[in-house]
């Protein structure tokens, strides 16, 4: 498990080489995803001197792993956002991603981009009676906006019994990966220095931008532009309370039945998305997915992948030699599942963020790219206000409430959980006490052992062992480490420190 489909149908066509010399810049951006290749672009057409630092590959992130719906139905957001805000904010937020999604269609048809994009409709369903009254409400409030979509009662050509469903017309589907390797190339030629492999691990922010990478290289930069996905220079607003990392699962598989073409995504919970492709033998696939967890929060993942296994087999028909791919990635979802865009805060006039995307990152981290360069070349963005990182309903509000009583249960709770005394067997992970101090242990299965101190290096929480990915997940704020204790998802910068080595050093850089 973990390549997804998109990452083992794109030919990589390029590599970049790794800083390995100080620098300077004008624009850092720290992230090779949709976020940051989207954002360099809209820069460097703008004759700004760029630079991206990404820690793995272009695209290894959530943007090569999701769904690839590039749309602006975003499950039942408009009653959301019209409840929380108001009816202009929601008309405001279709009218952002609209545009993001015309972005996209543009830079590929500028660019001649062969990434399989595709117009198809986008709809919102449920198989019970009882969330028939949400999506009526819905498409009720969509009416109200003037957001062209209609109410069906039925889905021609789904083998689900559909029992309403909202449909968006003219929405986008592509092949994620595709496009975001093509963009790198594209930002290559227009002047937009790479580095792959160069992680960012700590960052001085006065007048400049002073920021160190894992290699021991320093970057000068003028501005800094966080596309990470999350949060991990805080600026004092709190991300890490205000955003949740949710892990979801997908698998691709290769469909017997042809059915209509679309993207589908269920209102009921576990949340079931599918959509379908082609592959370069023209075979017929389904890419479906779903069933998301807190991150931390799910000690054998082997349930998910089974779990999206068996609605494929169900309702699809797939056999297991059917079964392509399985993968599983996460996103970060902000408290009122609007992102996270623009000035870190008010002091800072020279940091930028792109967070909480929400798990609809491709048509909104398009808008981020937009607002952030609107902010930098017009100084103002007619959608700074609605996805204002500071804006108050992100602090003020249950939710904020809840979520971080729960962090704090699970902080508590993890400094009381004691190691055993057995250390584990083959390709086995778990808690154990040496000498008194608890450590996180993993047997590969060629019985090399790995000791870690698993004491999370943003904030300090307790790592929990992920059977069915064997890494070290923190159920507080979704870092993620592989058993060896390198970073793989942030907040944290830091990786795990092994055994004799000494204590973790922990470095949540609020400030
Ligand atoms: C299962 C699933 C399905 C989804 N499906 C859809 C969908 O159909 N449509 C949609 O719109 N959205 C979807 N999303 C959401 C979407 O994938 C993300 O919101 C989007 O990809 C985020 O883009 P990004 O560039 O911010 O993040 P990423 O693609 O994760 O890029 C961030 C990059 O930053 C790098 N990085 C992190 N920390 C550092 C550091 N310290 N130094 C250097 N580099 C660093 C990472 O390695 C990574 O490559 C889905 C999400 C999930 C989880």
């Amino acid at each position: 498990m973990n390549n997804s489909y998109w990452i083992l149908s794109s030919e990589k066509k390029k590599s970049y080489e790794d800083l390995n010399s100080d620098i300077s810049t004008d624009y850092l951006i720290v992230g090779g995803g949709i976020a940051g290749l989207t954002t360099a672009y809209l820069l460097a057409k703008e004759n700004k001197e760029v630079t991206i630092v990404e820690a793995d590959e272009i695209g290894f992130g959530a943007s090569g792993r999701n769904t690839g719906k590039v749309t602006s139905q975003h499950g039942l957001i408009y009653s959301t956002i019209e409840k929380e805000y108001s009816s202009e904010k929601a008309r405001l937020y279709y009218d952002a991603n609209e545009e993001g999604l015309k972005l996209i269609e543009s830079i590929i048809k500028e660019n001649n981009i062969d990434c399989n994009f595709k117009i198809v409709p986008s709809f919102v369903y449920t198989e019970e009676e009882k969330y028939i009254k949400d999506i009526k409400k819905e498409y009720k409030i969509c009416k109200e906006l003037n957001i062209p979509c209609e109410y069906m009662n039925s889905i021609e050509g789904i083998p689900l019994s559909i029992k309403g469903a909202l449909c968006f017309k003219n929405q986008g589907q592509f092949n994620p990966k595709k496009y975001v390797d093509a963009l790198g190339i594209i930002n290559q030629k227009m002047g937009v220095k790479i580095y792959e492999n160069t992680p960012v691990v700590d960052v001085d922010i006065d007048e400049e931008c002073l920021v160190k990478c894992g290699n021991n290289n320093a970057i000068r930069a003028k501005n800094l532009i966080l596309a990470s996905c999350n949060a991990w220079y805080d600026g004092l607003r709190l991300f890490f309370a205000k955003e949740e990392a949710s892990r979801s699962y997908l698998l691709c598989g290769e469909l017997k039945n042809k059915i209509s073409q679309g993207n589908y995504i269920s209102v009921e919970m576990p949340t079931r998305t599918f959509r379908t492709c082609k592959d370069d033998k023209g075979r017929e696939l389904l890419i479906a997915g779903g069933y998301d967890h807190k991150t931390g929060k799910c000690n054998n993942e082997c349930h998910n992948v089974k779990a999206i296994e068996d609605f494929a087999k169900g309702a699809f028909h797939l056999k297991d030699k059917d079964i392509i791919a399985n993968w599983s990635t996460q996103d970060y979802v902000s408290l009122d599942n609007i992102p996270y865009i623009g000035r870190i805060n008010n002091e800072k006039n020279n940091v930028y963020i792109i967070t909480g995307t929400s798990k609809w990152g491709l048509s909104n981290s398009s808008v981020g790219a937009i607002l952030i360069k609107d902010l930098i070349t017009k100084n103002h963005s007619k959608y700074e206000e609605l996805y204002n990182p500071s804006r108050l309903k992100s602090y003020l509000n249950m939710k904020f409430l809840e979520t971080n009583i729960e962090v704090a249960l699970d902080y508590i709770k993890g400094k009381f959980i004691s190691g055993s005394s057995e250390l584990p067997g083959k390709d086995e992970g778990k808690v154990v006490s040496i000498n008194g101090k608890r450590y996180g242990a993993y047997r590969d299965k060629n019985d090399n052992l790995y000791i870690l101190d698993i004491t999370c290096t943003h904030l300090g929480c307790e790592l929990r062992f992920n059977s069915g990915e064997k890494t070290w997940d923190c159920p507080c704020h979704g870092s993620r480490f592989s058993y060896k204790g390198e970073v793989i998802n942030g907040p944290a910068l830091r990786p795990l420190k092994a055994y004799d080595k000494g204590k973790n050093k922990i470095d949540p850089k609020i400030l």
